[in-house]
C-alpha cells in the first residue's frame, strides 16, 4: 500500500509538472507570436435588419501559426489575459484595424465602422485613451469609424464601469458597445450611467428564442435598451427564423453565420455590398 501511494504521488507530481511545462511552452509561443506579428484580423458584418445591409463589422482576431493554419481566440485569449500579454495583443489588433480602415478609405467603396473587442485588462493595465488616440492619429482615420466592445461582465470587474475613460473615449468620437449582454449582472442604473451607444444581446438568448418564454426575455432587453437610447444587436443568428423573430421584436441589427462568417479583409467588399433578404 505504501509503495502504491508513493507511485501515485510521483504520478500526480509528474502530471503537475507536465501541466506547468505545457503552459510555459504555450506562453513562450504566444510571446514569440506577438514578436513575429502572427495575429491577423477577420471581419464579420453586422446587418441592419430593416435595410438588409451591413452597417458595421466586428474585428475578430486569429492566430496564424506558420504551417499550422488558423487558431481561434478562445484557444489563446485566456492565457494572454492571465499573463497580461493581452495588452500587447490589443495594441496589435487596433493597429491592424486602423491600417485596414485607412487602406479601405483609399480604395473607395462602401466603408462601414469597425468594432474592436477590448479586454478588461486593457483598462486596468494600460492607457486605453492614449492607445486609441495615437492609432487614430497614426493612420489619420475618422474616429466615428471605430467602436469599442466591452463585455457586460468585464464592466463589473475592478470598477471598470465606474471609470471616466468611457466619456473621454466618447468625446474622441468613438462609439461604445456592451457585449455579451445578459451574461453579467449590471443594474439598470449602471446601464443608464454608462450611456453606451449599442447593446449586444448574447448568443445564448438567440439560441433560446424559439423556446417558450425565450422571446419575452429578449423583448424586455430590447425595450430596456431602447428606453436608454441604445441600438440593439443580436449575435449568433444562424437561421432565417431567428432573424425574422428578432426583427418582429424590434431588434435593430443582427450578426451571425446566417449572414456571414468572419471573413479575411480581402472579402470586405463582397460582404459589405451584399443584400440580405429580410
Ligand atoms: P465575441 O466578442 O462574443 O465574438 C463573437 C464570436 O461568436 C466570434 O467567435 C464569432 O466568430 C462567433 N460567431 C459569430 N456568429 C456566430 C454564429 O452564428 N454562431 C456561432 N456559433 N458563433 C458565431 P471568435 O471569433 O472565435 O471569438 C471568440 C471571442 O474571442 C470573442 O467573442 C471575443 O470575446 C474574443 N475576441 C476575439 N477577438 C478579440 C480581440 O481582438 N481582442 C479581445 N480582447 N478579445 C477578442
Ligand atoms: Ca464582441
Ligand atoms: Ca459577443
Ligand atoms: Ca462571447
Amino acid at each position: 500500500v505504501k509503495t502504491e501511494g508513493k507511485g501515485n504521488f510521483r504520478f500526480f507530481q509528474s502530471r503537475y509538472f507536465e501541466a506547468i511545462r505545457a503552459r510555459l511552452e504555450t506562453e513562450m509561443e504566444l510571446r514569440n507570436a506577438l514578436d513575429q506579428h502572427q495575429f491577423i484580423v477577420h471581419y464579420q458584418p453586422r446587418v441592419d435588419l430593416a435595410e438588409g445591409k451591413a452597417s458595421s463589422m466586428e474585428a475578430l482576431v486569429r492566430w496564424e501559426r506558420p504551417g499550422k493554419g488558423l487558431t481561434g481566440p478562445d484557444r489563446f485569449i485566456p492565457l494572454l489575459e492571465e499573463t497580461g500579454l493581452i495588452v500587447r495583443l490589443g495594441e496589435q489588433v487596433l493597429d491592424s484595424v486602423c491600417r485596414q480602415l485607412a487602406d479601405w478609405s483609399r480604395e473607395g467603396g462602401a466603408l462601414v465602422p469597425v468594432s474592436v473587442n477590448v479586454s478588461p485588462r486593457q483598462f486596468s493595465q494600460s492607457d486605453i485613451l492614449a492607445l486609441f488616440h495615437s492609432a487614430i492619429a497614426r493612420y489619420g482615420i475618422d474616429p466615428s469609424l471605430l467602436e469599442i466592445e466591452v463585455t457586460e461582465s468585464s464592466m463589473m470587474q475592478e470598477g471598470i464601469g465606474e471609470s471616466a475613460v468611457f466619456s473621454q473615449l466618447r468625446e474622441l468620437g468613438i462609439k461604445l458597445c456592451i457585449d455579451d449582454f445578459g451574461t453579467g449582472y449590471s443594474s439598470l442604473s449602471q446601464l443608464q450611467k454608462l450611456r453606451f451607444d449599442v447593446l449586444k444581446i448574447d448568443r445564448a438568448f438567440v439560441l433560446r428564442i424559439e423556446h417558450p418564454e425565450g422571446d419575452t426575455l429578449i423583448a424586455s432587453m430590447i425595450a430596456m435598451a431602447h428606453a436608454l437610447g441604445m441600438r440593439v444587436v443580436a449575435e449568433g443568428i444562424e437561421n432565417r427564423k431567428q432573424m425574422q423573430l428578432l426583427k418582429t421584436l424590434g431588434c435593430d441589427e443582427g450578426q451571425g453565420f446566417f449572414f456571414s462568417r468572419p471573413v479575411p479583409p480581402g472579402a470586405r467588399q463582397a460582404v459589405a455590398s451584399r443584400e440580405f433578404q429580410p
